[in-house]
């Protein structure tokens, strides 16, 4: 018995001994509270923020992904827009991070509004065999649109970390799967696993850390991978990811959040940290994701894909496997 708690406990550091999550490699992601306000009140309002472009620059394309579903052997990545992804991968529909609405935010009159409408019209997906929910940020896990898709896509099975299933279950979702870090979980031919992410959960007052928030690495049946990174500031575990369960076909990693630095530097990777990621994932092609929809933080809009490239360029990496995709837009991969 003492054995099989000691391992336990090594395992379960991102656990908080009173219940919740944290990170187990910085003491604090996010700072407090009057780090909230110093970054509202003070840093925004003394500090000339960059301009952003004009919301036309960016496009919305048709998406062409296989309907109703694609073959076993197919993989196609589409870009909803922010985090919303939908992946075509052993001969299943996946959907990540799903957000529909307008805007993301806990109230409809107020918050981040839409730059792009959703590069898929909702009425417009495909039968839906499997949702991930990385965390429970607003800009990733959307009130309305869990309603919506527990009526439309009654049968998808929805994986979500730690203290996440409550949420969805009681908006409809019949079959939602908890899993922790390195836990895995099979559908059909594809395999699932929560991977480490550095982050936090939060929807109101006073429930910081209370869900846990995570990243998705998945393998169909042949052997094709694809890894979704969630929201997640750059951690030394990139590396640990891609031993276990790569080499990917494609990452799906953030890029855009990340100013000021000293607020974001724990909670969002920036470009040059997301190709740093990337090199350490064992993965062959990358699609930026986390831009570009939603403003919410103080870099331009349109900055985090100009840095992304030339850091790609400065690594040295293949030109044509950096695979930024407009909103709507569909990757084949073969
Ligand atoms: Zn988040
Ligand atoms: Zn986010």
């Amino acid at each position: 018995m003492r054995h099989g708690v000691r391992i336990l406990r090594a395992v379960t550091s991102h656990h908080r001994p009173g219940g919740g999550f944290r990170n187990p490699w910085v003491a604090q992601a996010v700072p407090g509270f009057g780090g909230l306000l110093k970054w509202m009140l003070v840093h925004r309002t003394t500090r000339p923020r960059p301009r952003d472009p004009d919301p036309s620059v960016f496009v919305r394309v048709t998406p062409a992904f296989a309907r109703p579903r694609a073959t076993p052997e197919q993989l196609t990545v589409t870009w909803v827009g922010h985090a919303t992804l939908l992946v075509q991968l052993g001969g299943l529909n996946i959907l990540t991070d799903p957000m529909w609405s307008e805007r993301a935010s806990p109230v409809r009159f107020a918050g981040p509004r839409r730059w792009v409408p959703p590069g898929i019209a909702f009425d417009e997906l495909p039968p839906l065999d499997v949702v991930l929910q990385s965390h429970n940020h607003y800009d990733h896990l959307d009130d309305a649109t869990v309603r919506r898709l527990a009526r439309a896509h009654a049968a998808a099975a929805w994986i979500v970390p730690l203290g996440l299933a409550p949420f969805v279950r009681k908006r409809g979702v019949r079959n939602a799967i908890e899993i922790d870090w390195w836990q895995e979980h099979q559908i059909s031919s594809l395999r699932v696993a929560a991977t480490p992410a550095q982050h936090f959960s939060a929807r109101g007052f006073g429930d910081r850390g209370d869900t846990l928030w995570c990243g998705f690495a998945l393998r169909s049946g042949d052997g094709r991978s694809v890894y979704f990174a969630g929201d997640t500031g750059y951690h030394p575990e990139f590396g640990k990811i891609g031993e276990r369960y790569g080499p990917f076909h494609v990452a799906l990693l953030p890029i855009g959040a990340y100013e000021p630095r000293w607020f974001m530097r724990y909670l969002h990777m920036n470009p040059e940290e997301a190709v740093e990621a990337f090199q350490k994932l064992n993965a062959r092609a990358m699609v930026p994701i986390h831009w570009g929809t939603f403003k919410l933080t103080d870099e331009a809009m349109d900055e985090p894909p100009v840095r992304a490239r030339r850091a790609w360029k400065v690594a040295g990496l293949p030109p044509d496997h950096y695979r930024q995709l407009a909103h709507g837009e569909t990757l084949v991969l073969d």
